[in-house]
């Protein structure tokens, strides 16, 4: 029970704001600001609030590894004022039509390029260090969403000073929220025992939240290059499952479980 609400929390702080990115066509005055993933766009949305002009060119459920955005994403990318994407390397063909289109005086804001450096890149199972590509899921990791939240913060502060002020109490809030999910994750792996802290997922999300808390990685079940699991390798997942005991196995919407 402990688990859910962790997890409720944890989706609470990083979904809830979805709804709130509604796409306009004038702009009323305010900053139009373009994010990416889900993710970002609720990061985005929980300091720029009503006081910006949000959109997230990435659909929910969408396999943000493989996204293409269509050509008209770029009359949405000439508009903006800022745009606000993971970057390491993680969605190269919307930064290349965002760059080609950038209109004077825009900025296009690497979020994860500035909050880490080359040598706290993950490289493992679905991003191998050969690709060169590193592991680009830095928000899982409640502290590194919240350095995400800063930059933010700071980027529309200084396009927009005169709102420097709401983006600052916004920024105060989910500063809070963040710390209250962090203490709630650590109390939550303390019930669990050490021995269960391993996570094996379908898709490699937890290489920042894992080290964190305390969980080791142990495997990923999608392929590096995005496509299904074979049979074959299915069946030796299950084998590695048994062999290793695991208790739980949880879905995600995304990804066929
Ligand atoms: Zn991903």
């Amino acid at each position: 029970m402990k688990r859910i609400a962790v997890w409720l929390l944890f989706l609470s702080v990083f979904l809830a704001a979805c709804g709130g990115a509604a796409e306009t066509d004038e702009a009323d005055g305010r900053l139009r600001v373009i994010s990416t993933v889900s993710p970002i766009t609720n990061i985005v949305y929980n300091i720029g609030g009503e006081k910006i002009d949000l959109s997230g060119i990435v659909p929910e459920g969408t396999n943000s590894h493989t996204f293409e955005p269509a050509p008209s994403t770029a009359v949405k990318l000439a508009q903006a004022d800022l745009i606000f994407m993971n970057g390491l390397n993680l969605e190269l063909p919307s930064l290349k039509m965002a760059q080609a289109n950038l209109k004077d005086g825009a900025e296009i804001v690497l979020l994860g390029d500035q909050t880490i450096t080359p040598d706290d890149y993950v490289y493992d199972f679905s991003f191998p260090k050969e690709a060169g590509n590193p592991n680009p899921h830095l928000w899982t990791n409640p502290i590194l969403a919240l350095r995400y939240a800063e930059i933010v913060r700071d980027r529309l502060a200084a396009k927009d000073p005169d709102n420097a002020d709401y983006y600052q109490a916004n920024y105060d809030a989910f500063a809070q929220r963040i710390n209250d999910l962090d203490e709630a994750i650590k109390a939550t792996t303390a019930s669990i025992p050490e021995n269960n802290r391993k996570l094996l997922t379908y898709h490699d999300s937890f290489a920042y939240f894992a080290p964190r808390y305390g969980y080791t990685v142990i495997g990923a079940i999608q392929p590096a290059d995005f496509s299904q699991p074979s049979a074959q390798e299915m069946a030796a997942l299950i084998d590695q499952l048994k062999a290793e005991g695991v208790p739980a196995i949880f879905g995600s919407e995304v990804f066929p479980s």
